[in-house]
């Protein structure tokens, strides 16, 4: 049985050649960490797939399974010093299985998401400012939760975008990725500017193979509204920050997320240990590797519980669950705990924050935040 489909075959080639198999990659993968089996490293994996594509190892189910063994956090791509694009590779290795032809046909995917979509019965439905100026790429949690995303008032315009994709590549289903990538590319093209609130999303379209390179400098994720204005929190608030993988490998550092958190006037920013290591979701992950999930969200809630803070935040709603799932379990476990409110980043600067404009931010060479503001 092959793994992968021999379109690609060459292109992996090439990519693996550049492993030095120095094994840096293994002291950052969190599975590792996890179940210490040099097989799920990126190392591994890639070792693994270049047996099969050669030829000198057969596809069994335990291969399979080292190879399924993954959160596409990108750690080990980031910290590569080869410059191995790894979760690339695991991704056009994957021949189209089962499941991925049923992700072609849209179907499970629709299904989760419309269970999800019952809880929107809950939101309440604010009201905006209109502009046109600049487009929402508004990810499909956000969508079946109905929610709304605004700065301070200001409400974007969301863009006619399909699903980022990413979880058509990661089950394989390359067709239907492409498709995806090209219908929302013609939007991106006709924009000034794209606007993100998921760390995943964002990641994912940052990572198109984009017909017109430019297309990918329209690309912002919102904390760039909140840099170079000030911020006041209405009341005194302790709060603590995790970093998405995915706005890490896109290029946003916790550095970056801090030096806005720590602007705001009246919060205490408490550094949490290990901010930047994942919470164990994984997309589907934590349904197909359950055990393997929540040792890894158990111990990214023992940092969050240690700072004390009232409010953990993030910037992706697929870490959010994992956050209150994991504070929740540690509450159940312990009655007595305080435990803090696990809040979006954006969520939280609008409910709690007055905003006021210092200076007239420009965030790309086009558009200047303060014309969208007032
Ligand atoms: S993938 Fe990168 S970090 Fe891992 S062994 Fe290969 S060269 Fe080293
Ligand atoms: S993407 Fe993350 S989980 Fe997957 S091999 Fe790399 S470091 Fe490990």
């Amino acid at each position: 049985m092959n793994y992968t489909t021999s379109m690609h075959n060459k292109e992996i080639e090439q990519n693996i050649s550049k492993c030095s198999r120095c094994g840096l990659c293994q002291g950052f993968c969190p599975i590792y960490e996890e179940i210490k089996n040099e097989k799920s490293t990126a190392r591994g994996k890639l070792m693994q797939i270049f047996g099969l594509i050669k030829g000198d190892l057969k596809l069994n189910s335990k291969i399979l399974n080292n190879l399924d063994l993954c959160l596409y956090c990108d750690k080990c791509k980031i910290n590569c010093p080869s410059g191995v694009d790894t979760t690339r590779i695991f991704c056009l290795g994957k021949k189209l299985n089962l499941l991925g032809k049923i992700l072609n046909s849209g179907f499970v995917f629709n299904l989760k998401l419309s269970t999800l979509s019952l809880l929107s019965l809950f939101k309440k439905t604010p009201k905006y400012k209109e502009t046109s100026k600049i487009l929402y790429f508004e990810g499909c949690i956000a969508k079946k939760l109905k929610n709304k995303f605004e700065i301070k008032g200001l409400k974007l315009k969301k863009g006619n975008f399909k699903c980022c994709a990413l979880p058509y590549l990661t089950k394989g289903a390359r067709a239907t990725y492409e498709k995806i990538v090209k219908h929302n590319e013609s939007i991106i093209e006709n924009s000034q500017m794209v606007v993100f609130d998921c760390a995943t999303c964002f990641n994912t379209v940052k990572n198109y193979p984009f017909k017109n390179p430019k297309n990918k400098e329209k690309l912002v994720f919102y904390t760039d509204f909140y840099k170079n204005i000030e911020l006041i929190a209405n009341k005194n608030i302790t709060i603590t920050y995790h970093l998405p993988c995915h706005l890490k490998s896109s290029g946003i550092n916790i550095e970056e997320i801090e030096s806005i958190l720590k602007s705001i006037k009246n919060i205490k920013y408490v550094k949490m240990e290990n901010a930047e290591d994942c919470c164990g979701f994984g997309g589907d992950f934590f349904i197909r590797h359950p055990k393997i999930a929540f040792n890894i969200s158990m111990k990214k809630a023992k940092n969050i519980l240690k700072t004390k803070a009232d409010y953990i935040l993030t910037s992706c709603p697929t870490c959010l669950w994992s956050l209150k799932f994991s504070i929740f379990i540690n509450k159940l476990i312990n009655k007595k705990i305080k435990i803090p409110k696990a809040l979006d980043m954006n969520t939280f600067i609008n409910n709690y924050c007055k905003i006021t404009i210092e200076k007239q931010p420009k965030i790309n060479q086009d558009v200047n935040m303060y014309e969208l503001l007032v």
